[in-house]
C-alpha cells in the first residue's frame, strides 16, 4: 500500500451489532487505485457465517476482501448477493470464485446467463431469484429478505432487508455522487445530500410507476438506514426523508420527453 493510498483509503465501519449479528460498512479505496466509480460493500456477518452485499468490480477486490476477512473467515462465507448485472457489482465475481469456488452467488434469475460472459474460473452455484423474492433464515434464526426492486435501475433487480439490524440494502436506488475529500460514510446534512442524488435518480430510474410500486413494498418496513451501492448511508429520520423525496421527484421517462 502506498502513502497516498494510506491517505485516502478508509477502513470498514460496522454500523449495527448485536451478540451474533453484524452489518458492516467495506471501507473505501484508494479511487486512483480502485478505477471507475466508487462503490460501496457490505457485509452482513450471523453466527459466524458471511452474506456479502454487491461485492463489486474487479479493481476493488483486494480492499473488500481484506476488511471482509477482519470480520468473517473465508470458509464462513455463504452467499454473495448481486442487487443487479453491472460490472461495478460483479465484475470481482472472477476473484472470489477463485478463492471461494462453492461459494452461493445470489441474484436474479434474469441474469443468471448473463453472468457466464465474466470468463469465471468455476461454474458458480447460483441461486437465481423469481420475481417476487424472498426470504432466508439465516444461522442465527434472523431472517434477511430479497426485495422486488425492478427497473430501480436494472429490470431484474433485488434489494436486502436485514430484519435484525433493520437495515435496507438498496443498491443503486440512494446513489450519491460525493466530493472526492469527504471521507464522512453517512449523511449528516439531508437537504444538502439530496443535490448529490438528483442527477443519478432521474437519468437512470425509467419512471415514477416504478418508484411508487417499490415504495408501497418497503415504507411499512422498520428501516433503521438505507444503505446504498453508492455514496453515502442514509440514516434515522433521513430513511423517511429520502423515501419523501423519492416519492415526490419526477424521474426517467415522467422527467424528460425523450421524444422530442
Ligand atoms: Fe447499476
Amino acid at each position: 500500500m502506498t502513502d497516498a493510498t494510506q491517505r485516502t483509503a478508509r477502513a470498514s465501519r460496522v454500523l449495527y451489532e448485536d451478540a451474533d449479528h453484524q452489518f458492516v460498512w467495506l471501507g473505501a479505496g484508494d479511487p486512483a487505485q480502485e478505477r471507475g466509480i466508487s462503490s460501496n460493500q457490505y457485509l452482513i456477518v450471523d453466527a459466524g457465517e458471511g452474506v456479502l452485499l454487491d461485492p463489486g468490480g474487479y479493481h476493488v477486490f483486494e480492499r473488500v476482501f481484506d476488511n471482509t476477512m477482519a470480520h468473517v473467515h473465508p470458509d464462513r462465507i455463504r452467499t454473495l448477493f448481486l442487487s443487479h448485472q453491472d460490472p461495478d457489482i460483479c465484475a470481482s465475481l472472477v476473484s472470489w470464485l477463485e478463492v471461494k469456488p462453492d461459494v452461493e452467488v445470489v441474484l436474479s434469475r434474469l441474469w443468471e446467463r448473463f453472468v457466464a460472459h465474466l470468463a469465471l474460473p468455476v461454474t458458480p452455484r447460483m441461486h437465481g431469484l423469481a420475481d417476487e423474492g424472498e426470504l432466508v433464515t439465516l444461522a442465527s434464526g434472523a431472517s434477511v429478505v430479497y426485495v422486488p426492486a425492478h427497473f430501480l435501475h436494472s429490470p431484474g433487480n433485488f434489494h436486502v432487508y436485514d430484519q435484525r439490524s433493520r437495515t435496507l440494502f438498496t443498491g443503486d436506488l440512494g446513489a450519491s455522487l460525493v466530493p472526492e475529500g469527504d471521507t464522512e460514510p453517512v449523511v449528516t446534512d439531508f437537504a444538502a445530500h439530496v443535490a448529490a442524488m438528483e442527477g443519478f435518480h432521474r437519468r437512470y430510474l425509467p419512471c415514477n410507476r416504478a418508484v411508487t410500486l417499490y415504495l408501497e413494498r418497503v415504507r411499512d418496513l422498520a428501516v433503521d438506514r438505507v444503505c446504498p451501492q453508492h455514496g453515502k448511508v442514509m440514516e434515522g429520520d433521513d430513511v423517511g426523508r429520502f423515501f419523501d423525496w423519492l416519492a415526490r421527484l419526477d424521474v426517467g421517462l415522467d422527467h424528460k420527453d425523450w421524444g422530442s
